[in-house]
């Protein structure tokens, strides 16, 4: 049986390694579309080894680059945001949420308002749009595979359980590359440094938020969404190892917990052949090798971003989007050695002090929050 995907923001981290089990298992899938934001050539090189109908940049400005590569191909080049979105809107089995950031959103809503499966990668687009995402999901019975280690682990835990039995989840948090570093050395981090992820390959942005443990905020907020327990339910562990992806207990006393390896290819496989399993070619977890699996308490006085995150869940409304959009900035900002790194928190805790807007009532709404706290942001940008 063969069975249809597209994949948002293919060129990606997470577009790699799907693209790496599809192209374990090619006979079994058939590639409707592939976008990336500007990589044309990439783009143009997956969309010809996939057989893709379609090709999309999200940046109009590369569409004549990719049309280039693509000549002599019956593959569709297409660019523009509008154009994104068409993609996201065409008929599949599966979609494949990968693009970064509140970009991700318009394109992921269209792909829900199919009713097929979507596979989210794209945390920012549901902090952002919240219930407004989740009510799409419902409305138009969408089944959204949680693709998120963490929230792919508590996925795989509550199945076959009733969420009303649930005592508490537990996210698992690596910690990332500055665990250990004093707030001194917080304050001379550099990008170089900030990326270099102890456990996982990943993009530049969420690799940053994995050193802020703005990640792991973004997080809580998504599982808040996704697993209906309520704030009060969730929690957060550092686990350097990266071992356990994440806990659920129960009224029983019983804690489920899934393990592996910190390869993406795992959870991506849980999505892609769900509610089945299938072969991935990722390292066996060898537990006498790893030896010890340790855990530790969050330090909010290092790492201020989980709380950022709590409060802007207890405050609601727009407080998770306008969270969301400040951070991204601070983090390009950050990676554009605009900013130091502890200015990442700061600078996105003053944002979400200052403009605390309504609930978004629908995508129109997230996206003018969005762009606000943007906006707002890069006025304080300006004065840092
Ligand atoms: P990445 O930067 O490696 O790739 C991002 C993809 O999105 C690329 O294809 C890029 O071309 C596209 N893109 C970027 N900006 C865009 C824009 N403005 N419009 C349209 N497309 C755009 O990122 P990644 O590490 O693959 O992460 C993708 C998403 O998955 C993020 O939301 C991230 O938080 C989440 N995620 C990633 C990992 C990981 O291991 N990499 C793990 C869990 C969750
Ligand atoms: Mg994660």
């Amino acid at each position: 049986m063969t069975r249809s995907i597209s994949i948002l923001g293919a060129t990606g981290s997470i577009g790699d390694s799907t693209l790496d089990l599809i192209r374990r298992n090619r006979e079994h899938w058939q590639v409707v579309a592939l976008t990336a934001n500007c990589s044309a050539e990439k783009l143009a090189r997956l969309a010809v080894e996939f057989g893709a109908q379609v090709a999309v940049v999200s940046e109009e400005s590369c569409l004549e680059e990719l049309r280039v590569h693509l000549a002599g191909t019956q593959i569709e080049a297409a660019g523009g945001r509008e154009a994104l979105c068409d993609a996201a809107a065409r008929p599949v089995d599966i979609t494949v949420a990968a693009i970064v950031g509140c970009a991700g959103l318009g394109p992921v809503m269209r792909a829900i308002e199919q009713g097929r499966t979507v596979a989210l990668a794209n945390k920012e687009a549901l902090v952002s749009a919240g219930d407004v995402m989740m009510e799409a999901v419902r409305r138009h019975g969408t089944t959204l595979l949680p693709m998120d280690s963490e929230h792919n682990a508590i996925f795989q835990c509550l199945e076959g359980n009733r969420i009303e039995d649930v005592r508490s989840i537990t996210l698992t948090a690596s910690g990332g590359p500055f665990r250990t570093r004093s707030l001194a050395e917080l304050e001379a981090a550099t990008p170089a440094q900030a990326v270099a992820h102890p456990n996982w390959d990943m993009g530049a942005k969420i690799s940053v938020d994995s050193a802020t443990m703005m990640n792991k905020g973004l997080e809580f907020i998504e599982a808040w969404h996704l697993f209906p327990v309520g704030l009060e339910r969730l929690r957060i562990v550092v686990h350097p190892q990266s071992v356990i992806h994440s806990m659920v207990e129960y009224r029983d006393g019983s804690t489920l917990a899934q393990l592996g390896p910190s390869d993406m290819r795992v959870p991506i496989a849980s999505c892609l052949a769900y509610p089945a399993r299938m072969d991935t070619p990722c390292k066996p977890l060898d537990l006498a090798a790893i030896g010890e699996l340790t855990f530790f308490a969050p330090d909010e006085e290092r790492f201020p971003a989980t709380r950022l995150a709590r409060e802007a869940a207890e405050a609601g409304g727009g407080a998770p989007a306008v969270l969301n959009a400040a951070n991204e900035v601070a983090v390009a900002a950050f990676l554009a050695s605009q900013i130091k790194f502890t200015q990442i928190a700061a600078l996105s805790a003053e944002v979400l002090e200052k403009f605390g807007p309504d609930a978004p009532a629908c995508l129109d709404d997230v996206l003018s929050v969005d762009a606000e706290a943007r906006a707002r942001a890069k006025e304080l940008l300006l004065v840092a």
